[in-house]
């Protein structure tokens, strides 16, 4: 690992003064289950890393019945799961959570790096391979082992994004802080991720001196159900090859509004309004279920490997539907 210089903050200005302006110079330091990695793998190699763990109070879960939930982005995995709050009114965060990485990981690692984790691709991460997203002229997945990518919205980089909560905060309607100190702005989660076409080298709209502070999630209406649902090679640990996270609240008998938000299969969790177009009004029976994983692949172009990925994303938007009426 390259040598590097470690500083602790107070607060966000001081960890925006030592992040400062150059690019990747400096690295935020959360639970460290990513970044640590990463930079044994020389895949980043900040000269400073800023310890943002001895900020006061970003480690809080606060409730409020209108507002909704307040999570500090120091707030681990493991205590947003444990949170009986959580489970019972934002069930799929929490089940979100369940299915991410082992106790381990989830006990150090914190909401606001799983929303700013680096993506799993094989080729970004071996240390030799200098892809697109490296500062490379080419996307080995195009014409590589691309059984693990994106099938929607990837190009001209087919990385699939890695956090299971993600998906699930933008199905609950989650907002994110982030501040550089003097400036604090709010941002839907679903506008914070950005795609390859936008920006191949970054996932997601931070300056490099902004951190996040807190995520939002509104109070679920009356009657709202959430689920979280994920397809993944091995049981033990292991990321989304499908995920599919459903949000629905029912109005006199059928459907009064629905989110749809697909995990694993687009380098930002994938929302699809064509899916929530097709349950809205409808009772959840099986051909509304049917009508509207259907509808959630549509726009679905598999690269050579990948194409089983829309069956099993379709099945697993079915499934997760029909367990909202369970
Ligand atoms: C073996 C293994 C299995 C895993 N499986 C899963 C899985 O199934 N599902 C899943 O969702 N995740 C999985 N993960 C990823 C894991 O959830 C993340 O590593 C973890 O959530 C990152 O949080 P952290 O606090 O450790 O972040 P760090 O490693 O400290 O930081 C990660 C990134 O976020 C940035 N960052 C951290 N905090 C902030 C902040 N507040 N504001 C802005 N930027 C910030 C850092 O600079 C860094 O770039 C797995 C990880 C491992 C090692």
């Amino acid at each position: 690992m390259k040598p590097f210089e470690y500083v602790r903050v107070k607060d966000a200005r001081q960890a925006a003064q030592a992040l400062g302006t150059e690019r990747d110079q400096a690295k935020i330091l959360a639970g460290g289950t990513d970044l640590l990695g990463e930079m044994k793998d020389y895949l980043v190699t900040p000269a400073r890393l800023v310890n943002i763990k001895t900020i006061p109070n970003l480690d809080k879960i606060e409730h409020d019945d209108k507002k909704g939930l307040k999570l500090g982005a120091l707030v681990t995995l493991s205590r947003l799961a444990e949170d009986k709050n959580v489970r019972e009114r934002y069930t799929a965060l929490a089940q979100a959570i369940d299915l991410s990485a082992m106790p381990q990981i989830r006990n150090a690692a914190t909401i606001g790096g799983n929303l700013c984790q680096r993506p799993r691709c094989w080729y970004y991460r071996d240390e030799h391979t200098i892809c697109l997203k490296k500062g490379g002229s080419k996307c080995y997945a195009v014409e590589g082992e691309n059984q693990y990518h994106a099938i929607l919205g990837g190009g001209p980089c087919y990385i699939v994004h890695p956090s299971d909560p993600a998906p699930a905060l933008v199905a609950l309607g989650a907002r994110v802080v982030i501040t550089d100190g003097t400036k604090t702005r709010e941002v839907p989660l679903e506008q914070f991720f950005i795609l390859p076409a936008q920006n191949v080298r970054r996932e997601n709209i931070l300056a490099q001196n902004e951190i996040i502070t807190h995520v939002l999630v509104p109070a679920p209406a009356p009657g709202t159900r959430s689920v979280y649902l994920k397809e993944r090679e091995k049981d033990s640990y292991d990321w989304a090859l499908a995920s599919a996270a459903v949000v629905v609240t029912p109005n006199a008998g059928s459907v009064g509004a629905a989110r749809v938000v697909l995990g694993g299969v687009a380098p930002v969790p994938w929302r699809v309004a064509e899916a929530e177009k097709a349950l809205v009004g409808q009772p959840l029976n099986p051909a509304t279920l049917a009508r509207a994983a259907e509808a959630a692949l549509a726009g679905a172009t598999p690269l050579e490997k990948n194409g089983y990925k829309v069956p099993l994303a379709q099945a697993v938007v079915r499934r997760a539907l029909s367990l909202t009426m369970a």
